[in-house]
């Protein structure tokens, strides 16, 4: 990759803009760039879906905050302005009003009165006004969403002692409460018992005349006029589809979203798994369920992507002996999976980011979800290079890694090792991790409800954490010696007791699964390890620091923690899963946490990190496709407000 490629464009709030390299696209094949121009086109078609079912007000409140940017005609240098654009470049962000990752809602730091006055100076046919409302009425029914703390206050609430769907601020649910949605999805017809579907996953449910009923998103339905435009740009890819296996997976995915059958989305994830040949591939769906407190609803998303062949072969060795993996590791022989199969590892190169996707995305996706379809049929594992190349190079000159490890050799190994370390680790945890293991007949995936996505990224994480220290790995070829691991481990405990801890406000506890994930295995590393010394809190000038001392038994230790996270979910053991989340992963060292901001202030750094999308312009002679040109953006607000010009389908309120 050339070395004049700037990746950080801007930063603002705790939010860094970065831009992607897509290296490899002009090699690419006339039809390949022409299927990549159609899927990058549907995978920007459904972004309102999410900004919507993020949360009810979130088109209103986008659409007039791009009115705003676009036509506001006061003073655009003051400082109240400046901190409006804030405030819409964290809307955008966030696809919506609550933070992307701490799910808090964040509050504009201009006031309500210059909201008014900036109403008043816009051209009001820009404005998303409701049929027979006025610009005062939009201040009405916007105002109390803005700048009211408690209107909203959380998109996912995951702290038991509340209803974890009355008082989310998601649009997953309406008028329903937590116990009403469980029963039912308990009582639900999801077919052959052996294979169900996903019930739920593409709907909304809602109470109405005292009757639950589920709003479908699908043509015809409920988010209709997005999933149209969706299925007309797949519907022009089908034909210069990758392989027929694609074709075909293509051709099914269009059927889920005209009928909303979810019979119809697992027959798709089964052609798509099985979909190994193709060189360019994408997602695009209602996918991951993190943004439901219950883990049934899907969000939107898309990835297009390629292969990346080379960075593959690392990913394929790791697949090839998936079976040794699994046989090793150690596991109750009762969850463990006799045959491992079908994990299909590939490293990929992203185009296109849309939907829950973009602008903060994944390093790694293993897809499909549903436990049935992995069971049988494999899942697909990917690692995105070009990402976490861009988030690499950005991070190299912070000053993180100096700060926060121990010693000279510790920030050495980092910077020598702590590149591949972090990729086998993200290859290891999507190839194999979340793959590996097995449920006891009768234990349901929903089994151990709020604490599943903290528990199952807590799984996948042990299992890479665990062979990362193998020396398979060397054997293998895949790492030159443990140094490698032993950067991962240091970097790894120094995240999860310390420099995660920069993303959290002072006060707040840890919710974001994966971070919570994270917190539970150091901290009880460090715990377990504590009379042994296998983990070592410094205290010097004022600093704290962990320091591994002992890497052997730190390995064990993580392969306690992986025996018994797989026991918990294998056996559905909702208490004792419980437990490890609740005394592990969820409270904060306030004198630490204090003391680490304080550290990381002085840093100047932004904790999160967000991308802007490359273009992508057809060439057409006499009304065909001849060439596809790929530029690279520098301007993330001009890139969101022509997102909203061009991709935005949906009614104000759904
Ligand atoms: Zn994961």
């Amino acid at each position: 990759m050339s070395k004049i490629f700037q990746y950080q464009t801007e930063q603002f709030a705790d939010i860094k803009i970065l831009r992607y390299q897509v290296p490899g696209f002009e090699e690419l094949s006339l039809s390949q760039k022409e299927l990549i121009y159609y899927l990058a086109e549907a995978a920007r078609c459904g972004r309102d879906i999410l900004f919507d079912q993020n949360n009810k007000n979130n088109l209103s409140i986008r659409r007039t905050l791009e009115a705003i940017a676009r036509s506001y005609d006061g003073d655009r240098e003051s400082d109240e302005f400046k901190s409006f654009l804030v405030y819409a470049k964290r809307v955008w962000f966030s696809n919506g009003i609550h933070h992307h990752y701490s799910m808090d809602k964040f509050m504009p730091e201009f006031s309500e009165e210059y909201f008014g006055e900036l109403l008043s100076n816009t051209n009001y046919e820009l404005l998303p006004l409701l049929e027979g409302e006025d610009v005062v009425g939009l201040l009405t029914r916007l105002v109390p969403v803005l700048f009211d703390e408690d209107v909203d206050a959380k998109r996912v609430v995951l702290n038991p002692e509340l209803d974890l769907i009355k008082d989310s601020a998601n649009n997953y649910y309406e008028g329903v409460c937590e116990k009403e949605a469980e029963d039912f999805y308990a009582k639900m017809e999801k077919g052959d018992p052996e294979r169900p579907i996903s019930a739920g996953l593409n709907s909304k449910l809602v109470k109405e005349n005292g009757e639950l009923i589920e709003k479908t998103w699908k043509v015809g339905g409920m988010y209709s006029e997005a999933i149209e435009k969706i299925v007309f740009w797949l519907e022009k890819a089908i034909p210069v589809a990758d392989s027929e296996l694609q074709r075909e997976s293509l051709v099914k995915l269009v059927e889920f979203y005209k009928t909303g059958d979810l019979k119809a989305f697992d027959e798709y994830s089964i052609l798509w798994v099985k979909d190994l040949d193709t060189h360019v591939d994408v997602v695009n769906g209602f996918i991951e369920v993190y943004g439901d407190a219950l883990a049934i609803k899907g969000s939107w998303e898309s990835i297009v992507n390629f292969k990346d062949i080379e960075a593959t072969k690392r990913a394929v060795i790791i697949s090839d002996n998936a079976q040794w993996f699994e046989d090793h590791s150690p596991v109750d022989k009762r969850f463990k999976k006799e045959k491992v199969k079908g994990v299909s590892a590939k490293v990929i190169t992203v185009v296109m980011l849309g939907g829950d996707c973009h602008p903060a995305t994944p390093i790694g996706v293993n897809l499909p979800n549903a436990e049935w379809i992995r069971k049988e049929h494999g899942s697909k594992s990917v690692t995105i290079d070009n990402i976490t190349h861009a988030y690499h190079q950005s991070s190299l000159k912070s000053g993180m890694i100096d700060e926060f490890a121990y010693s000279k050799e510790e920030v050495a190994r980092a910077k020598e090792h702590g590149y591949l370390g972090g990729n086998l680790h993200t290859d290891l945890h999507e190839c194999l991790g979340h793959g590996s293991g097995q449920l006891l007949p009768g234990v349901g995936m929903d089994a151990l409800k709020n604490y599943h996505s903290t528990l199952e990224e807590a799984r996948a994480d042990l299992f890479a954490l665990y062979y990362m220290m193998d020396t398979k790995m060397v054997d293998l070829g895949l790492m030159p010696c443990l140094e490698v691991a032993k950067a991962e481990y240091d970097g790894y405990i120094r995240n999860g007791l310390i420099t995660q801890l920069t993303r959290i406000d002072l006060g707040k506890e840890i919710e974001e699964s994966h971070m919570r994930n994270r917190q539970l295995i150091a901290k009880w590393v460090f715990e377990k390890g504590e009379s042994d010394k296998v983990i070592v809190k410094v205290q010097e000038e004022g600093k704290t620091y962990y320091v591994v001392n002992d890497y052997l038994k730190l390995r064990t230790l993580f392969g306690d923690l992986l025996k018994e996270v797989q026991r918990i979910k294998s056996e559905g053991d909702f208490e004792a899963g419980k437990r490890l989340v609740e005394d592990y992963a969820v409270k904060v060292d306030v004198e630490l946490h204090k003391e680490v901001k304080e550290r990381f202030e002085k840093l100047n750094l932004a904790a999160y990190a967000g991308f802007i999308n490359p273009d992508y312009h057809p060439v057409y002679e006499e009304g065909k496709i001849v060439d596809v040109r790929i530029s690279y953006p520098m301007d993330f607000m001009e890139q969101m407000l022509e997102y909203g010009e061009r991709y935005s389908f949906l009614p104000n309120i759904n």
